[in-house]
């Protein structure tokens, strides 16, 4: 990790050991419990502490967050623990503020990054700050819209920028919260190969149980860092509540997660190799998820056949679809042996799911 890059960001030049922490409440609730939950995390991995001061909820009527008073509570924390701060700012107001209270980091919420007014009008009151700004995605997976918010910072002379993956809102059912989607952030990674890169597992999984997981494989794609929302009593906490860690939980799971660190020949080795399979294995998840949709529309397909009395094998159509298909393998490299095989496959199954559907009661 310490030797992977030269030291060219804001991060390398902090010169960790390890991935950066960030961790701390989703929200400042009261003075007491934002500084019980730093004194448990200081002498910790932990590098800064996170508390969101305004809360954009998406409902009225839930708690909004303490205001400006919160800034003081975070200034106490730097204070008595040592610990760098962190909170969000979604308007003028609240960089002003958070940059009058020596606040060290900010970050921009996924709320505000899908509207390139906020993020233009944050960037102008930011200008020329050395304070490391993060910018999480947008809520919807809309990789543009990132790139663009990274882009408007950039251009504002924000120079100590990061991006913070949060994972994305979608209809589909899934066990997260927000969708992981993980070729969005490595493709930005492509893009902005110095771009420090952390992820926010909590608002991902929603459910503290998945958090360990969805880290180790951030780890595995090479991620620079973590937020992790951490409370002491997480099932009390005023917003979030199902996904927030006792520091006790952080502290194991910094302990068990595998961070290559070391720099011998091996070791590059091994970081390379799984890098590579946690990036196979999040295009194998997303070749089983594309299969599933496909089974989906092919019931559909059969209960219409079905309604309207027509025979599940429809030759004519399958090998128009084969043809194409051989031509598009060809173009991505794929063999016609291998394209022909694969469908056979593919098309069996959706034959099976109709077979089904045929035989089903009802019309
Ligand atoms: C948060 O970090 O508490 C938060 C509101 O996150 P997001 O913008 O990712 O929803
Ligand atoms: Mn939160």
């Amino acid at each position: 990790m310490e030797n992977k890059k030269e030291l060219r960001t804001w991060l390398d030049k902090l010169n960790l050991d390890h991935p950066l922490v960030v961790a701390g409440p989703c929200s400042a609730e009261t003075e007491e419990q934002v500084l019980t939950i730093a004194h448990e995390l200081k002498d910790t991995d932990v590098n800064y502490f996170r508390a969101g001061i305004w809360k954009p909820r998406t409902r009225p009527g839930n708690f909004e967050g303490i205001g400006a008073l919160g800034l003081k509570w975070l200034q106490k924390v730097k204070e008595e623990t040592g610990l760098k701060t962190a909170t969000e700012v979604a308007n003028r107001a609240h960089v002003e503020l958070a940059l009058e209270h020596d606040i060290d980091m900010l970050w921009i919420g996924a709320r505000s990054t899908v509207s390139p007014f906020i993020v233009q009008e944050i960037a102008e009151a930011l200008k020329g700050t050395d304070k490391p700004v993060l910018i999480k995605n947008p809520v919807n997976p809309d990789l543009a819209l990132w790139l663009g918010a990274v882009e408007r910072l950039y251009t504002a002379d924000i120079k100590n920028l990061g991006v913070i993956h949060r994972g994305f809102s979608t209809y589909d059912k899934s066990k997260y919260r927000n969708n992981p989607e993980w070729q969005l952030p490595i493709e930005l990674q492509n893009r902005f190969p110095d771009l420090p890169l952390i992820l926010d597992p909590s608002h991902i999984a929603g459910n503290r149980d998945l958090i360990f997981d969805i880290s180790q494989t951030a780890l595995d794609l090479n991620y620079d860092g973590l937020m992790i929302e951490t409370h002491h009593n997480p099932d009390k906490a005023w917003s979030d509540a199902a996904q927030q860690v006792t520091p006790e939980s952080l502290i194991r799971i910094m302990k068990d997660l595998k961070i290559r660190k070391e720099t011998t020949p091996e070791a590059e080795y091994t970081l390379a190799i799984n890098n590579l399979r946690a990036q196979i294995d999040v295009v194998d998840n997303q070749i089983i998820d594309l299969l599933g949709k496909r089974m989906i529309v092919a019931d559909g397909i059969g209960k219409l056949k079905k309604s309207n009395n027509v025979s599940v094998l429809q030759t004519k159509r399958w090998n128009e679809i084969l043809g194409k298909m051989v031509l598009e393998g060809q173009e991505k490299g794929l063999s016609e042996e291998f394209v022909l095989k694969m469908f056979k496959v593919i098309h069996q199954e959706s034959i099976n799911h109709q077979e089904k559907i045929f035989k089903s009661n009802g019309r």
